[in-house]
């Protein structure tokens, strides 16, 4: 009877916890460009690595499904991306992709397309053809919030927005095809411009912050993995496919004059034991626990920060990053 109980109540937590992890890559076997380059060695092994695990391997529209409620998870995902659309993509990742037959998305910066070291629309035809996945990663790759402080915050959009149609129309020309899913350029972005993507009629939008995916985070904001330099080895990898998603009861913080106060109840895990707050231009940084409730509080000086909650109820840690947009930083 105990092991039966147990079983179910396994059984539960897995379903309760099944989350989704969508991983990041930009080039291969390029050693020009350390920070962003993953070694195909490395891939094979992150292919193999969530295969010999059991994890599923989804396409994006699998995970367009899940997010609209029309595709039930049996068991955790991951999700094959690929920002920017250089060469080596064709050149290099190609083949382990088909080799493994594991779908991939490839989030385009359209206006690049046939540059040097980026792919040409004949390769791209080649990969629509067999079933690789494309996305909107803007035409001309701008830091869309950065640009606030010069033009305002409405020349902004309108900017994020012409650009956002532009690479629709030239995809669409070239290809036939509409592009449902946008990855905000540097992962940078504020909520008014997911507004506009859903005016615009795109599915789903993906970031740059780390993390695992929970049904609760909405289709706009969708963390993704970066899988490269240090972070490509397997030592990384199997930690990341480890970590659970955070859950919030609230948006957990507030930026006011370059002060940002954290302070939100924890609903995932149930019963945190510890938690850590996390940003990234001042590293840890002091926080107050109580019954699942944390707070905190620092200044900032950057125009961007990542801010990460973790937190352990002493079997795993969960946790989630949010990207903290200051007009006013440097
Ligand atoms: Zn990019």
């Amino acid at each position: 009877m105990k092991i039966i109980v147990l079983i179910c109540v396994t059984i539960i937590s897995v379903i309760v916890q099944a989350k989704v992890i969508v991983f990041l890559y930009h080039r291969f076997d390029d050693a020009r460009y350390p920070s962003t380059n993953t070694w195909t060695t490395e891939l094979e092994n992150h292919i193999r690595l969530v295969k010999e695990l059991g994890f599923e391997i989804w396409t994006i529209r699998d995970l367009e499904e899940y997010v609209y409620g029309r595709k039930k998870m049996n068991k955790d995902a991951v999700v094959f991306t690929i920002d920017d659309g250089y060469r080596s993509i064709y050149d290099k990742a190609y083949k382990i992709f088909k080799k493994y037959n594991v779908p991939f998305c490839i989030f385009l910066q359209v206006g690049a397309v046939g540059y040097p070291d980026y792919l040409t629309w004949e390769m791209i035809y080649e990969m629509l053809k067999n079933g690789v996945e494309f996305g909107n990663h803007s035409f001309s790759h701008p830091d869309f919030p950065s640009f606030i402080s010069k033009m305002g915050e409405e020349q902004m959009l309108e900017y994020f927005k012409s650009d956002l149609q532009r690479a629709q129309q030239v995809f669409k020309e070239k290809t036939g095809r509409t592009l449902n899913y946008y990855a905000y350029p540097y992962g940078h972005y504020i909520p008014q411009m997911i507004d506009i993507l859903k005016e615009e009629g795109f599915k789903l939008a993906f970031t740059q912050n780390p993390g695992p995916y929970d049904l609760s985070y909405g289709a706009f904001e969708i963390p993704r993995e970066p899988l490269l330099e240090d972070w490509a080895t397997e030592k990384h990898l199997r930690y990341v496919l480890n970590r659970e998603p955070l859950v919030t009861e609230n948006s957990p913080f507030v930026l006011q004059n370059g002060i940002m106060t954290i302070k939100t109840k924890i609903l995932i895990p149930k019963e945190v034991r510890y938690a850590t707050l996390y940003v990234s231009e001042k590293g840890i940084i002091k926080s107050h626990l109580k019954d699942n409730e944390i707070f905190g509080e620092t200044k900032l000086t950057k125009m961007y920060n990542r801010l990460m909650i973790s937190a352990n109820d002493g079997r795993k840690e969960y946790l989630r990053y949010y990207l903290i947009f200051n007009a006013q930083g440097e």
